[in-house]
């Protein structure tokens, strides 16, 4: 049995400040922060346990877990488990990294973000270097903001060219971009396009429920971060019994982390295999 499992747990503080961000520099109490690592070692324990599962995990937290030991130590844990394929994480590269040399490195992944403002481009890539340096794989993202479009392709010409650097489209407003800043943000990432919509998804195939879950710090199980109905619970009974393939009930899918899961898209084939981490092939 293969299963893909996107964990969000409790933790939402952040240590940047990003202007459009719901998490920016919020802190977490001590007294979250020591839940958030019970829970996320709760489930490095589930995983261990099972050992006829083949695993792809992914840690989106709300805010950012890198600075957190215990998300570091879950990472390196996870990766050195004969049933974990995969083992990523959505990150603004702030860390520190030399924890990363205990991971297996086949199988740990990142999914990083570049923000501007927050971080210089120097200090970014140079935290990609040491990446590279280690032999981690990991994507590299911005979001797409029509002034930041410069600033997107200077980091493309500084990036390894085998590194894929990816765009978030703004949707928010019809007509964002004028025709031309599309054109220069395809020349980036040609698989922006995907991005630049909300895909129609009612009534669609989507792995998510099925081979694709989304867990919280609880073991509460849905198909997605973006349909709310309970499955079930991952520490409960047996989960396995909730899993099947079923049609999306929401109306649109706009993010990458839910639509890289719809069937008709075959993004599976795009990605080959790095669909979590966000890695395209370059
Ligand atoms: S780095 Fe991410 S979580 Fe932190 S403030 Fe910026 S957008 Fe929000
Ligand atoms: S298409 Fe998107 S919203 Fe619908 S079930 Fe899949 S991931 Fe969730």
């Amino acid at each position: 049995m293969n299963l893909s499992i996107l964990y969000r747990g409790d933790l939402s503080g952040c240590n940047y400040d990003c202007p459009y961000c719901p998490f920016a520099k919020r802190k977490d109490s001590r007294e979250v922060l020591a839940e958030d690592a019970r829970q996320v070692q709760r489930f490095v324990a589930f995983v261990t346990a099972q050992p006829a599962i083949r695993f792809k995990l992914f840690f989106t937290p709300w805010g950012e877990g890198l600075i957190r030991k215990h998300y570091q130590q879950a990472m390196v844990a996870l990766s050195r488990l004969p049933q974990v394929e995969r083992v990523a994480i959505q990150t603004n590269l702030s860390c520190r990294l030399e924890w990363l040399q205990q991971a297996d490195k086949e199988k740990i992944a990142l999914w990083t973000t570049y923000h501007p403002g927050q971080v210089s481009r120097e200090r970014f890539l140079d935290q990609c270097r040491q990446l590279d340096a280690m032999g981690i794989t990991y994507s590299v993202g911005v979001v797409g903001f029509k002034e930041t479009i410069a600033e997107i392709e200077a980091l493309r010409t500084l990036l390894p060219s085998q590194t894929y650097l990816w765009v978030n489209a703004l949707k928010k407003t019809a007509d964002y971009y004028t025709t031309e800043e599309k054109d220069r943000l395809m020349a980036v990432d040609p698989f922006v396009p995907y991005n630049m919509v909300h895909h129609a998804s009612a009534g669609k195939a989507c792995r998510t429920g099925h081979t694709v879950i989304s867990v919280n710090g609880a073991g509460d199980m849905f198909r997605c971060h973006f349909v709310k109905e309970k499955l079930g619970n991952l520490y409960e009974g047996d989960f396995r019994t909730a899993l099947f393939p079923r049609p999306c009930t929401n109306t649109t899918c706009g993010c990458h982390i839910g639509y890289v899961h719809l069937e008709e898209l075959g993004l599976y084939d795009v990605f080959r295999g790095r669909e979590l981490e966000r890695i395209a092939p370059r």
